[in-house]
């Protein structure tokens, strides 16, 4: 279903992509390149920004969107997967832990000792004047044992419950809150987390988990199993008059898969990261290898097409002499401008003005990508 979130930035018309500006940038192309990609809102990342620069710094030039020079939406995560991420690492050497106040963690760039709780995560992102703002959550890894992950659901709910009281009491108006649904890969704590999060009432709810389930998705093919299931059944969960948010969500078929169960909103690096590598994501017969979504639901307004593509590996010596432009159907700068022959070399001595125009192809592809799914579901 079609939805148009408002915002003090504008609108956003779903489906929709965000690509991540991890550090308030995303890396190598300018904000400008990002809009004539044809992208309307992008996501950052709270905890990074606040390590490397300060709220309190970006306040003082009235928030991201001056800072930046990006007048559209901007929503900001909690900084919940970046904690969780220290916390397991195995270098943590049990520094960095999770108490009922909230995550202490040390910074490994400085050395510094922080506590991020779900109080001071929302006052972070008001510094910043986010237009969505995320509750500070908790990623549950699926290894531990049962007891351990309901204790980590039930206290994922009773932080979002903080966050929200704090929101509420601080809040501009127009700004909207985002709970995220955890649970792990365990069906009845999922339900469990849905259920206490709708209670309180948020504009938002979204998916939590998949950068965890990715790394094992990679291993045993999880996005076509448990991984899309898991998908479809806490979409299910979610009030229709909600806006849903599928964090981390990924390639383009399975974008397409979310976008025909009903999910609204999507992030990846997939395209930037991959554009870096040489990975190109192309129009179907343009590249190496073929992935596509065909809708299993008969009722679907997707039903009726398959959605196809390629991924062009352009370090691939067959490219060395290849004089065509990336996507002969893309009509980005990338495209017009250079060959893959081209692209190609400056990919591979790691020049910048490669990456950046392999980033503004991608980042074109999933733009059109996401647009041409939400023509089709208007049908
Ligand atoms: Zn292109």
């Amino acid at each position: 279903m079609k939805k148009t979130i408002k915002t003090n930035h504008g609108e956003i018309k779903t489906p929709a992509f965000m690509p991540d500006a991890t550090y308030g940038s995303i890396k190598t192309v300018s904000f400008n390149d990002v809009k004539k990609a044809g992208i309307k809102e992008i996501v950052t990342t709270t905890l990074h920004i606040e390590q490397k620069v300060g709220s309190i710094y970006i306040k003082k030039f009235g928030g991201i969107h001056k800072f930046f020079k990006w007048d559209r939406p901007i929503l900001t995560d909690s900084g919940g997967w970046q904690v969780f991420s220290l916390i397991n690492s195995p270098k943590s050497n049990g520094k960095n832990k999770l108490t009922n106040a909230g995550c202490t963690f040390v910074d490994p760039s400085t050395g510094k000792t922080s506590l991020l709780t779900p109080e001071n995560s929302i006052q972070i992102q008001l510094n910043l004047g986010s237009d969505i703002l995320t509750v500070l959550d908790i990623p549950i890894d699926p290894t531990i044992s049962l007891e351990e992950r309901k204790k980590a659901t039930t206290l994922n709910s009773l932080w979002a419950q903080r966050a929200k009281k704090y929101f509420d009491q601080n809040k501009l108006p127009g700004q909207l809150l985002g709970a995220v649904i955890q649970g792990g890969d365990d069906f009845e704590l999922r339900k469990q987390s849905a259920k206490d999060l709708a209670e309180l009432d948020f504009d938002l709810y979204n998916f939590g988990g998949i950068p965890l389930y990715s790394e094992v998705s990679w291993k045993y093919d999880y996005p076509q199993g448990l991984y899309r299931e898991m998908l479809h059944f806490v979409k299910s969960l979610i009030p229709d008059d909600k806006i849903s948010y599928a964090m981390g969500v990924g390639m383009p078929d399975d974008i397409a898969y979310c976008v025909d169960i009903g999910w609204d909103l999507f992030d990846t690096v997939l395209p930037t990261r991959n554009a870096r590598h040489g990975f190109l994501f192309v129009s179907e017969g343009q590249g190496d290898a073929t992935r596509s979504y065909k809708s299993p639901f008969d009722d679907s307004k997707l039903s009726k097409k398959s959605f196809s593509y390629d991924i062009l590996h352009l370090r691939n010596k067959r490219y060395e002499f290849d004089e065509n432009p990336v996507d002969v159907n893309c009509t980005c700068e990338c495209c017009k401008s250079v060959s893959r022959a081209y692209l190609r070399y400056l990919i591979r001595i790691k020049e910048p003005a490669g990456f950046r125009l392999a980033t503004i192809h991608n980042l074109t592809f999933y733009a059109n990508w996401v647009n041409k799914l939400m023509i089709s579901i208007s049908n």
